[in-house]
């Protein structure tokens, strides 16, 4: 704009500038005060009929920011795109976090510090020492103790402002309806095939939005289910994959900041969805690669007509939720706890504690290590021969060279870490000609814990 000739100094205009901006800020305060007590008269007129409005995402405002709140969360009224209005919609919604591991941690740290009025953590687990290095919302002295106990001690510890809610439970058909009904959001932060489709499913029964996410090894993923039309997890995925593709961080390992990665977007998600700013990532897939430091942005497929769970002709009930069978149909377990084969027969199997014996009394024996080799230089047994199972019929020969340097009626032993694949292995070589090959039960695990206790377990 033309100054129309004025002739001020730098140090006049600095001046007014900033009267004219304390004067604006009085104004913008004053209009967020009557748009408020405004927000507040339309409530009160209509709350008959908001009460059985179920997402209080949508729910006018109905409670003013404390002063504390204001200074507390004065960062965020401060963005121009958030503002007053965002974070009200915030402290009037609540969210639920299942899982409280890898993803729920840093998603749960961000939700309680960011003023969401309820927060409900669901878990069953305890916190274990190797549980540390990504799962930060719980500390060393936590170990041994429950999880949604540790994070909601966290949590409670950050923002004492907002209702956290214990569910120390594992969440199941049997109680999944009950403990989502209270909620507006859900964040998926488990990791198995079983939960994801249960907490799918639970959330377009009930009609909740999902912020689901996933990582494993150096990758993560992450999108919006059941949000404004846009598809569930079964639309995307109608049959569940083989469950050799079900990987579990116990079995493959995890870089700890992913997870944190992703839960952290999770959080985000879920803030943009209660506080009704942005786009939330609804039809949309984030892939994060973290070896590459690539993040992409994928379109998915939108929601399936056909879908068994959402479709348009036959929507899933609380009855059939409740009476599906999620790990027959997935083939998995719900449980974290570790599969358990029982492949072999009696006499193809020996206890940790026998084959210790049969070793001291230097029985001549040749043991494989069928792990995969990376597992193999965290530890061994001495005297091991480390053959992966996925090289094991093209180095049936390395076998053969072993036992013909032993005495003739030399034993063949198989290990693994927890013996599954050593059974696996067993049925293998007696199917190979390798007709006394016997697998140690429980593999290293049992080695440690009822042989050496000193021996390391990961
Ligand atoms: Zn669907």
């Amino acid at each position: 704009m033309d100054s129309g000739g004025e002739r001020l100094t730098a140090s006049e205009i600095h001046t007014e500038l900033a009267s004219l901006q304390t004067a604006k800020a009085a104004i913008d305060e004053r209009i967020s005060t009557l748009e408020s007590l405004l927000k507040n008269i339309t409530t009160e007129d209509e709350s008959e009929t908001a009460s059985s409005t179920p997402a209080a995402a949508e729910t006018p405002l109905t409670g003013q920011l404390t002063a504390d709140m204001i200074y507390r969360y004065s960062r965020h009224l401060l963005l121009p795109s958030f503002g007053v209005e965002a974070q009200s919609n915030l402290l009037n919604s609540s969210v639920l976090v299942i899982g409280a591991g890898g993803l729920g941690s840093p998603a749960l740290l961000y939700l309680a510090a960011c003023g969401f009025g309820r927060v409900g953590i669901v878990d069953h687990d305890v916190v274990e020492l190797n549980n540390l290095h990504r799962q930060i919302i719980h500390t060393e002295a936590y170990i041994g103790r429950s999880k949604v106990e540790s994070a909601a001690a966290t949590c409670r510890a950050i923002n004492s402002t907002v209702r956290i809610v214990e569910h120390k439970e594992a969440f199941r058909t049997s109680n999944a309806l009950d403990i989502m009904k209270k909620y507006d959001i859900v964040v998926d932060a488990t990791d198995n095939a079983p939960s994801r489709y249960m907490i799918s499913d639970c959330c377009v029964v009930l009609g909740k939005p999902l912020i689901s996410g996933a990582a494993l090894g150096l990758e993560g993923q992450l999108t919006v289910y059941n949000y404004n039309g846009g598809p569930c997890y079964r639309c995307l995925f109608p049959t569940p994959p083989p469950t050799t593709a079900c990987q579990r961080c116990a079995d493959s390992g995890v870089l700890g900041v992913v997870p944190g990665i992703i839960g952290c977007l999770q959080a985000l998600e879920a803030i943009k969805v209660a506080g009704a700013v942005g786009e939330p990532l609804s039809g949309r897939m984030l892939l994060l690669d973290a070896l590459s430091a690539r993040i992409r942005i994928v379109k998915i497929r939108g929601r399936s007509l056909q879908c068994e769970a959402c479709g348009e002709n036959a929507p899933m009930t609380e009855e059939q939720f409740r009476n599906f069978d999620y790990e027959k149909f997935t083939q998995s377990p719900l449980s974290t706890s570790p599969l358990k084969l029982d492949l072999l027969p009696e006499d193809a199997r020996i206890t940790s504690k026998e084959y210790y014996e049969k070793n001291i009394k230097g029985e001549a024996h040749v043991l494989i290590d069928v792990r995969p080799a990376h597992h193999y230089k965290i530890i061994s047994l001495p005297n091991s021969l480390n053959i992966p199972l996925s090289s094991l019929e093209q180095r049936l020969s390395e076998i053969s060279e072993a036992l013909g340097r032993k005495e003739e009626s030399a034993s063949l032993y198989v290990v693994c870490r927890r013996g599954n694949d050593s059974q696996r292995a067993v049925q293998y070589l007696r199917g190979a000609g390798f007709n006394l090959a016997k697998d140690i039960i429980g593999g290293l695990e049992s080695w440690a814990h009822d042989v050496d206790p000193k021996f390391p377990t990961y």
